[in-house]
């Protein structure tokens, strides 16, 4: 084979490839068109078996009385409501009652993931009796300091708290003075406000916490209370803390710091054991953007006919 000849021959091997691989790539272009059309003509039929079950499905509901009396109320008329039937792919009828209780039914269920305490749920600032038996003034008889603040002055740092007059918010004082009462009456207020609110005790923080060393890590748990815009801490100052739990609560309150979110945090210790049993660097945190302490002392109201509470045992 001469020179001419070898490259012609190379010329035209060439040519046969990049025949070969324009042919490749079109079979592979028609092989992806033909999948998205199948894929496409799916969808559709999909899509126009939805449309003729949705229209037979609202013509049914056409036929239907808009009006009847209710099943679970009688005596009531119910109402056909379109998109709850649309929802439930059956025909639902509501009445009065009805929508009561389901909106009765939605905030108890809120109430319940916030972690409201069951016996404070029908707390308000109002219902709060502040004419308590056996008071202790805020100073003694020499003219000391007592550390100790009034019912009435408990329920005005709540209102403080609510109007944001104060960032963070301490309840303190023996089981029994209401301190749950008044941290309910606050979170309830602000889970109406559409708020997300965690209400857990020092010791269940701890636990999940804990318990998630095992899995994704403390960390998550952390943040997740890190990122309520109310989180209510109860139980500070019961049990020492654990190893980890300075850690644990400095990476929530400081995140929180830095977010600007508020906390309550309750317990029945007075201030100087608060102080100690957090710590200054946490401390420090929960005192920026403003923070009010009360410490009361008064006759326990457990046993006793509750505040608010109608049907006392
Ligand atoms: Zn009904």
């Amino acid at each position: 084979m001469n020179d001419a000849e070898i490259i012609a021959k190379a010329q035209a091997e060439h040519k046969r490839r990049q025949a070969a691989l324009a042919l490749q790539k079109a079979q592979e272009a028609e092989k992806l068109r033909l999948q998205d059309a199948t894929a496409h003509d799916a969808a559709e039929r999909v899509l126009a078996m939805f449309a003729a079950k949705s229209s037979a499905f609202l013509a049914d509901l056409a036929k239907l009385p808009a009006h009847r009396d209710c099943e679970r109320h009688p005596g009531t008329t119910a109402v056909l409501n379109e998109e709850a039937s649309w929802k439930a792919a059956r025909p639902v009828y509501r009445c009065p009652l009805c929508v009561d209780a389901k909106v009765k039914q939605r905030w108890e269920r809120a109430m319940i993931e916030a972690g409201i305490p069951a016996d404070v749920r029908h707390a308000t600032l109002a219902n709060f009796d502040t004419a308590r038996p056996n008071v202790t003034p805020s100073e003694d008889a020499n003219g000391n300091k007592t550390g100790c603040v009034s019912p009435a002055k408990f329920v005005q740092s709540c209102q403080a708290f609510l109007a944001r007059e104060a960032r963070n918010l301490f309840l303190c004082g023996a089981v029994g003075i209401g301190k749950g009462h008044l941290a309910a009456a606050v979170a309830l207020q602000r889970l109406r406000d559409g708020w997300r609110v965690i209400w857990t005790d020092c010791a269940a923080l701890f636990r999940a916490c804990h318990a998630a060393y095992a899995a994704e890590g403390w960390q998550v748990i952390a943040d997740r209370h890190a990122g309520a815009d109310l989180l209510i801490l109860d139980e500070i100052c019961l049990k020492a803390l654990p190893t980890d739990g300075e850690e644990i609560l400095f990476s929530i309150l400081d995140q929180r710091h830095k977010a600007g979110l508020p906390t309550i945090l309750l317990g029945n210790a007075p201030a100087q054991q608060v102080r100690e049993w957090l710590g200054s660097r946490i401390l420090d945190r929960l005192r920026s953007g403003g923070c009010k302490f009360c410490f009361g002392a008064w006759d326990s109201m457990r046993g006793r006919e509750r505040d608010g509470a109608s049907d006392e045992f």
